[in-house]
């Protein structure tokens, strides 16, 4: 089989996959249409294992589990300290109700061989002194951090141009015109429209970029998930202030990226509340993005053809996946399977 290998999508899913596969030894070039337009661009950027899990949920846990064990050696090989913005994760609550659901997600891990720590009101606000008085109790998720998305995608990139891969600007329209022995397509939302089969759609979120002025409170060392009288908010520190995330809507509801005012309002009000410092911060950036959504929660990863494998659809953990992706999507290319995972995250299985 020749060598030659072409990724449609520069988002973190197609950038960690060219950055490994010519480091594997495959001539790749990423075709990008506009990274500003990717889920990757928009996102806080959490490596979020425990904080995403749901009960239910199991193979998306082990998944994350995988992934997450992946990437510090992920982090050392991009060697740029801007990237790694937070190795804990605060998840806290505000009422009975939030509390409940919060000790519902620990009793789940913890049968799952994952522990967190609980915390009273007043340990959260020692791990986290900047948080507000209503914060009743929680959890820390220990080695749970986050990562600076836009960092991530610039560090994948240069590392990727290092390895020898070409990148072209331009929107792929037929995937049986790109000249190379094995197309890889990692088109996050726009995936269905180069294969359309792809049980992917498109989910909305909203999300806020807050910047600290030199007067302000520094923003928090943790990843603050927040589960605020029924609704979530989490704050991801960055080294200049914080980002606020995030919405959520029902696919088919919303089609259009732009955030809606009343999504925006309920997030600042939200995290002002968690922080009541954010108040003094300045809002620099309002941002809307599809998160590449699945019927049943899991990616689809592996081949649809002799020459093209496919990786989409890691919804809202598409950030944290990206490693344990890149190593699936090398396995399929050199014909070296983990039989693990290829049934489960199959391409085909809703078709
Ligand atoms: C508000 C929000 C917050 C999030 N927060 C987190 C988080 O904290 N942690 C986390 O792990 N995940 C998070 N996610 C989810 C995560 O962003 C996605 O799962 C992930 O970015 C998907 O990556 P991707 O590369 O598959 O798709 P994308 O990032 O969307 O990239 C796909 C790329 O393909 C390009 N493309 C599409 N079609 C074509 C074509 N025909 N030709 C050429 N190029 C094409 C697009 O321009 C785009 O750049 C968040 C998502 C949103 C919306």
């Amino acid at each position: 089989m020749g060598r030659t290998l072409a990724v449609v999508g520069g988002g973190v899913i197609g950038s960690m996959i060219a950055w490994r596969a010519a480091r594997k030894g495959w001539d790749t070039t990423v075709h990008e249409h506009d990274i500003a337009d990717s889920a990757s661009w928009v996102a806080g950027g959490m490596l979020g294992c425990m904080g995403e899990a749901r009960p239910g949920e199991d193979t998306a846990l082990d998944l994350a589990r995988e992934s997450a064990r992946r990437w510090p050696v992920v982090l050392t090989a991009l060697a740029d300290p801007a990237i790694s913005v937070a190795t804990d994760t605060l998840l806290i609550a505000a009422d009975t109700a939030d509390a409940h659901e919060l000790a519902t997600r620990s009793d789940y891990l913890l049968g799952h061989g994952l522990a967190m720590k609980p915390l009273s009101g007043k340990d959260i606000r020692s791990v986290s002194p900047g948080l507000g008085s209503s914060v009743r109790r929680g959890y820390l998720a220990m080695g749970e951090g986050a990562v600076d998305n836009r960092a991530l995608l610039q560090a994948l990139r240069t590392a990727a141009t290092d390895a020898g891969v070409a990148v072209r600007a331009h929107h792929v329209t037929d995937i049986s015109e790109l000249d190379a022995d094995q197309v890889v397509v990692a088109a996050g939302v726009g995936t269905g429209r180069l294969w359309p089969p792809a049980a992917v759609r498109a989910e909305k979120g909203e999300i806020i970029r807050l910047r600290r002025p030199p007067t302000a409170p520094p923003p928090p060392d943790n990843v603050i998930r927040a589960r605020w009288r029924g609704r979530l908010v989490y704050l991801v520190p960055r080294h200049d202030g914080v980002v606020v995330g995030a919405t959520q809507y029902e696919v088919g509801i919303e089609t259009d990226p732009d955030p809606r005012a009343g999504g925006v309002a309920d997030l600042l009000a939200d995290a002002i509340e968690v922080m009541p410092g954010l108040a003094e911060y300045r809002v620099s950036e309002v941002g809307g993005g599809m998160r590449p959504v699945t019927p049943d929660a899991l990616p689809l990863i592996g081949r649809i053809d002799d020459r093209t494998v496919l990786a989409a659809g890691h919804g809202r953990n598409g950030i944290m996946l990206a490693p344990i992706t890149a190593e699936l999507v090398t396995d399929h290319l050199d014909g070296t399977v983990d039989p693990r995972w290829s049934a489960t995250l199959d391409p085909r299985r809703f078709t």
